[in-house]
């Protein structure tokens, strides 16, 4: 079997050189252990910051490891009690072909519900991100206008389906017609294009109330421009800053800071991992407005190979996903 792994830390989006393609050597299975044969493999943003040697939320990656990255693939091999032969799971198995586990932190995917790729987007870590985001730390409520940056991508589709599921008017910010016309299909009240001149008065233009709940995922300008339209008691909702990932200097601070000191509100970070005791709950409610098609789940699925990790990752730099962006190991 084949996998990718850190051959050079990059300076600005990763290359070529960054990665290798290698063949692995696989033990044979202790007790206690199970053997995964990778089918798709998920491609986030996050791995861009895994890739630097930073203090951070989590050790980076090693340079000679493999990548690490959540994967879902079927068990071909098992020494485990809990996990037989032909179970669908889901977890932390890297770029790679073949993996082996010994279960920790690994979920199962019921594919009877929803296709494999699914079960890495609106049902999996990303769906978990928007659902955790929006009510822990945005205490989304019915009525209020909620704006949502990379509103097409992964976490703020399903961020956006949340919040107007709950009676909320939600306002998207994406790239191009395409995506905009997609998003208005799934409950977006208005979309705007990022790239435009002026978004702060195009924001305020949707908003005239003021923006109750944001959802940051772009950082920079993005995040600027909706600081200038906070409702009073706004909640900002730092997820990510994906405009913010390939700079070399110290990221773009936020000059419009002092609307949270005039709107009384607050800006908080948070990480999926941060809510264990309520992960249960919150996928059983994606799970549930997904069965009842309340919530559309999207993928972007590149069929390749595990050599063609490297370019998938690029797409999500340049907008060329709509929704969860996996990569297929065919
Ligand atoms: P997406 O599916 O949203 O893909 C990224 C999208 O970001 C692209 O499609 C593109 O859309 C947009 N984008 C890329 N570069 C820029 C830029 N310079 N300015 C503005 N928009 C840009 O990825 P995910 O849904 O997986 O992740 C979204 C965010 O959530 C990321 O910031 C990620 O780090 C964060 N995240 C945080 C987690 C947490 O625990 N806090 C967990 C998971 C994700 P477009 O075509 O519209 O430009």
């Amino acid at each position: 079997p084949r996998a990718v792994r850190l051959a050079a830390r990059p300076h600005g989006l990763p290359t070529t050189s960054t990665w290798s393609v290698e063949g692995i050597a696989l033990d044979p299975l202790a007790d206690g252990e199970f053997l995964v044969k990778v089918s798709h493999i998920s491609v986030d943003p996050a791995m861009r910051g895994w890739l630097r040697d930073v203090p951070s939320y989590i050790e980076p990656v090693a340079v000679g490891d493999i990548m690490r990255a959540n994967a879902i693939g079927q068990v071909v091999e098992s020494r485990h009690a809990g996990f037989s032969v032909g179970d669908a799971v889901v977890g932390l198995f890297g770029v790679t072909e073949f993996a082996v586990s010994d279960g920790t932190g690994v979920t199962r995917a019921h594919l009877d519900v929803a296709d494999a790729p699914t079960w890495l987007g609106a049902l999996g870590m990303t769906g978990l991100t928007a659902h955790h985001g929006l009510a822990q730390v945005g205490q989304l409520r019915g009525g209020e206008t909620v704006l949502i940056s990379a509103a097409a991508g992964a976490v703020g589709s399903v961020a956006g389906q949340l919040a107007a599921a709950k009676g909320c008017r939600v306002i998207g910010l994406a790239a191009g017609e395409e995506k905009a016309r997609w998003l208005r299909t799934i409950g977006f009240d208005e979309v705007i294009d990022y790239r435009d001149d002026d978004l702060a008065a195009r924001i305020g233009a949707a908003a005239p109330e003021g923006v109750g709940i944001f959802f940051d995922n772009v950082g920079g300008a993005v995040l600027d421009a909706g600081l200038a339209n906070l409702a009073r008691g706004a909640r900002v909702v730092i997820c990510g800053a994906i405009s913010q990932y390939n700079e070399e200097g110290p990221v773009a601070g936020p000059s419009n800071y002092m609307a949270l000191l005039v709107r009384r509100a607050r800006m908080q970070g948070f990480l999926v991992f941060d809510y264990p005791a309520l992960d249960e709950a919150a996928m059983a409610d994606l799970v549930e407005l997904y069965r009842s098609g309340r919530l559309i789940a999207r993928e972007t699925v590149i069929d390749g190979t595990v050599d063609d990790f490297g370019d998938t990752l690029l797409r999500l730099f340049d907008g060329r996903n709509t929704g969860k962006l996996v990569l297929k190991i065919s």
